[in-house]
């Protein structure tokens, strides 16, 4: 293969110090095994990095953290973004532009210093542009909306290797697409996104032990039908490992965490969440929070591990879900499942100013389940099962929460208008589709 030119950021190939620690992200199972690494450091080490596979005519791949990593490509180029993560706020547009690369953390930072906040999701270690690309639903989502509808621009490298400056006047199909469907579509450099004025929330986590967790499901149900939109609030159920690692009160035990967010009054937070914790006994304590800890409310395990998910957009809460969900991914599972529930609908429901392609925006929950990748298929069978049980109040899916190549190769997303921009911009089919 010929030396690629005009990078300022290393290139490395396999044998290469430091080209493993490329492969390497959050998800460990099926890393990317290009035979070229292009450790960005720029928009201009990204152009050069896509014309040099199109003249060579390699496939590309693109990774920022490796949350959403899905079917590996082998071969071809890998462009990681790591270390294109700069953040700039606009405080009198509230806009925060990012770099391909930076993660929440910096967002919620930077934008934490101008009194305001992001569309930031439960993991501070996610990036910002993968996330935004398939949706994003965020800590304060039933208030912000969804990620993908706050975005202004976006800065995307296209399989001719030219650099777009997209918005909606610009270009509003492909602006359009790449706010909720726009993974593969190229390599974006930077995006524009809106910020909201905010600073502190009421909320925490309320933890539920296994007996109780069939009660809080059902009560859930009730306390969720009526809700401003400033409460958000998600449930995840699992059983612990047995690891000394872990405290006490979690090993080996099953326990479902109720996360609430709520913009308003404490006070008032205190009075909408009473009747739930009326309902089932709960540990734990809610309080005011600045929102440089929302992500603290989920805990998400910081530890790279491998795992595959599949998630169902639900027209509505039936209980008969709730009880397959229980049955077939509860507390009794042969394979650790994580079970998640995020009530939906407020602001996420509403269509924004300017189209975008989230699917399903109507769907008022969202059901999620995970496992780790254990070398059977029993994971997959136990999602294919329970994701059938969910079908007939099924609206779809949402691409964030799909994980590993199987759970997107089972459950494709078709976003109308995608296949003719794919056509038009990468008419040979440059972008690694996963
Ligand atoms: C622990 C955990 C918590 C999560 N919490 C939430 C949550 O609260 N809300 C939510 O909506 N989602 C959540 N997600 C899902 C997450 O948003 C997706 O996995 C998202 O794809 C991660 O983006 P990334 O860039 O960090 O990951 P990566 O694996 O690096 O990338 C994911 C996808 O985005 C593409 N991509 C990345 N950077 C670029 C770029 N510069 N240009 C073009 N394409 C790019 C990649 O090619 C890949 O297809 C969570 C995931 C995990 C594992």
């Amino acid at each position: 293969m010929d030396a690629i030119e005009n990078v300022k950021g290393p290139v490395l190939r396999p044998g290469d110090d430091g080209f493993d620690a490329q492969l390497a992200g959050y998800q460990t199972d099926h890393p990317h095994r290009p035979d070229l690494v292009v450790a960005a450091t720029s928009a201009d080490d990204v152009v050069a990095a896509v014309r040099h596979a199109a003249d060579h005519g390699l496939p590309v791949a693109v990774e920022t953290s490796g949350h959403g990593r899905a079917a590996p490509l082998t071969g071809g180029v890998l462009i990681t973004t790591r270390r294109m993560d700069g953040v700039r706020i606009d405080p009198a547009r509230r806009v925060a532009r990012v770099q391909a690369g930076t993660r929440w953390a910096r967002v919620v930072a930077a934008a934490a210093e101008h009194g305001l906040v992001p569309p930031s999701g439960s993991s501070p270690e996610a990036g910002v542009v993968g996330y935004t690309l398939g949706g994003g639903i965020g800590v304060l989502a039933r208030e912000l909306g969804w990620a993908s509808d706050r975005v202004e621009s976006v800065d995307l490298v296209t399989a001719d290797g030219g650099l777009r400056h997209v918005t909606a006047d610009s270009d509003p199909e492909l602006f359009r697409v790449l706010r909720g469907a726009g993974h593969g579509l190229g390599v974006v450099t930077a995006m524009e996104i809106e910020l909201a004025p905010g600073g502190r929330f009421y909320g925490g986590a309320l933890t539920v032990a296994e007996e109780h967790v069939p009660a809080l499901l059902a009560a859930y149900r009730e306390w969720t039908a009526d809700l401003p939109d400033g409460l958000t609030s998600s449930i995840g159920a699992l059983r612990y490992p047995d690891l000394p690692v872990l405290p006490e009160h979690l090993r080996g035990r099953y326990l479902a965490q109720v996360r609430i967010a709520w913009t308003g009054p404490a006070d008032e937070g205190e009075r909408l969440v009473a009747p739930l914790r009326a309902a089932v006994p709960t540990t734990g304590e809610l309080g005011e929070l600045p929102y440089t800890e929302a992500a603290s409310i989920f805990s998400e395990p910081d530890r790279p591990h491998p795992y595959t998910g599949t998630n169902a957009l639900l027209r509505e809460l039936d209980p008969a879900v709730l009880d397959a969900a229980l049955d077939i991914a509860g507390p009794g599972a042969p394979v650790m499942c994580v079970l998640g529930l995020r009530h939906l609908g407020g602001a996420l429901s509403r269509e924004p100013a300017v189209p975008d392609a989230v699917p399903h925006r109507d769907a008022p929950y969202l059901l999620q389940v995970l496992s780790l990748v254990d070398g059977t298929d029993l994971p997959g069978r136990l999602h294919r099962e329970l994701m059938e049980a969910a079908a007939p109040w099924t609206a779809g899916r949402t691409p964030n929460f799909r994980f590993g190549s199987r759970a997107a190769r089972d459950w494709p997303i078709e976003t109308p208008g995608r296949a003719e921009l794919e056509a038009e911009l990468d008419p040979k089919g440059l972008f690694h589709q996963a």
